[in-house]
């Protein structure tokens, strides 16, 4: 039965509700609703006006409804009094069909008609800086390979605690947290879900740890490369693919112990690998991450070509055991429900078509990967990459009406960048 608001706000002492959703570019937006208000709300919907945000919309539109999804209720841990949850936007009395976590619903039904359910985990790096943005919050946080360096992290006790007790309390299951390869950065892991569940989650870990480190004076960025020289923030996504309860990339016959589902998925990963950037990777900033020079910890751990491998962190794709492959190309800026829609599109092709992802690489990428030649690279800019993607005819086809949209706001975006003019382009052509 499905989930009664009203009831839940008495039964939890709920006094508001926060209708959240997500927009093309990832952020959040939201109306914050009485209890008293959430029935009605609940049935129709909060009202928005859809062109103020980035969903490419006409101020002439009718209004855009927000309509909560009652399974997604989280109550703010650090204010439980307000009840987050995400919404599903509609307009014209249908769903519509560029919104974001629409998208996902669409593609997660699209693999169930086939008997599938994909479950994936995401790693979201983040760095904890000044309120001002300009730097890394502990200064004494200073070393070359400060990667799980326990005084760090434990400076940061307060905080990582705080908010590893509300995923705790909230039954995602958290298993660690460490501080990561870049000064000031740190990673907390919870348990793999569906698809659906996990976005959800991923986008209420990203306010979830903003919020809490304001509340403990400091900011946290998920931003793909805040500091050059210093590993940026990727967003791993582990995957795996289930059918009436079992793992479908697990075969102990097959290479590394996964599935020739597996490998036709890993296929359609490489496929669409420079298209799926334009949307794992949909910041001008994001390309800094990707393709970048050596960090000062020694390793970027940030793929540059489209390639797979076993165990071993250097390729774009790697397997870490049987029932799982872990895609690395992500960054903190991906859209949480795009990442999902995507990597489900892609994989899908993969099977659908029985793509074959050729040989696995075994080499060090990073400093062996001059050696092959058949490996294709990254796009190198936010420009390439959207160009790939309005080529791709997998995307297209399964991301439908989305693609045209998100293509016209992104290359906006890219035309703000080039017009800008930067210091760099006067200090090095002034004297031309
Ligand atoms: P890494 O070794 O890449 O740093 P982490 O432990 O940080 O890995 O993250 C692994 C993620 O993969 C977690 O979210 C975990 O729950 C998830 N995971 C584990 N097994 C599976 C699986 N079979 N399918 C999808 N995700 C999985
Ligand atoms: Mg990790
Ligand atoms: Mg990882």
């Amino acid at each position: 039965m499905a989930i009664d608001l009203e009831v839940i706000a008495k039964e939890r002492a709920i006094k508001y509700f926060l209708i959240s959703y997500t927009d093309l570019f990832g952020a959040q937006r939201a109306k914050l609703v009485p209890a008293s208000a959430i029935g009605g709300m609940a049935r129709n919907g909060a009202g928005f006006a859809g062109f103020a945000t980035w969903l490419d919309m006409s101020p002439a539109d009718p209004d855009l409804f927000a309509i909560p999804d009652p399974d997604s209720l989280i109550q703010l841990p650090w204010k439980p009094e307000v009840g987050w949850l995400a919404a599903d936007l509609w307009m014209d009395g249908k769903p519509l069909e560029q919104a974001p976590r629409n998208l996902l619903k669409r593609m997660v039904e699209r693999a169930a008609a086939q008997g599938l359910e994909m479950k994936t985990g995401v790693e979201c790096e983040f760095f904890l800086i000044t309120p001002d943005g300009q730097a890394i919050a502990d200064t004494a946080d200073c070393h070359e390979k400060p990667c799980y360096d326990q005084l760090a992290l434990m400076r940061r006790y307060d905080v990582i605690t705080e908010i590893c007790n509300a995923m705790q309390d909230l039954g995602w299951q958290p298993y660690q947290n460490d501080h990561e390869d870049a000064n000031g950065q740190f990673e907390m892991n919870w348990n793999y879900d569906t698809a659906l569940v996990t976005a959800d989650r991923h986008a209420f870990f990203k306010y979830m740890a903003k919020s809490i480190a304001e509340k403990h004076g400091l900011r946290a960025t998920f931003m793909p490369k805040p500091f050059s020289g210093l590993t940026g923030n990727g967003c791993h996504a582990h995957i795996s693919l289930w059918r009436d309860g079992a793992n479908v990339f697990c075969d102990e016959k097959g290479e590394l112990g996964l599935s020739a589902m597996g490998y036709q998925f890993i296929a359609g990963l490489l496929h669409s690998a420079p298209a799926l950037a334009a949307l794992l990777n949909p910041t001008v900033n994001s390309y800094k991450r990707l393709n970048a020079p050596r960090t000062i910890s020694g390793a970027t751990w940030s793929p540059n070509s489209i390639s797979y491998t076993g165990n071993n962190r250097t390729h774009m794709i790697r397997i870490p055991e049987g029932d799982r492959l872990e895609l690395r190309l992500a960054d903190g800026a991906a859209n949480p429900y795009l990442l999902q829609a995507a990597i489900l599109a892609a994989g899908l092709d993969g099977m659908e078509n029985g793509r074959d992802p050729g040989r696995r690489l075994d080499i060090n990428m990073y400093t062996d990967g001059h050696s092959v030649k058949d490996v294709a690279t990254l796009p190198l800019n936010l420009l390439d990459a959207l160009r790939a993607l309005e080529a791709s005819d997998v995307l297209n086809e399964a991301l439908g009406a989305f693609i045209p949209s998100y293509l016209k706001l992104k290359k906006q975006e890219w035309n703000s960048f080039t017009a800008h003019l930067t210091t760099w382009e006067r200090t090095t052509t002034l004297d031309c």
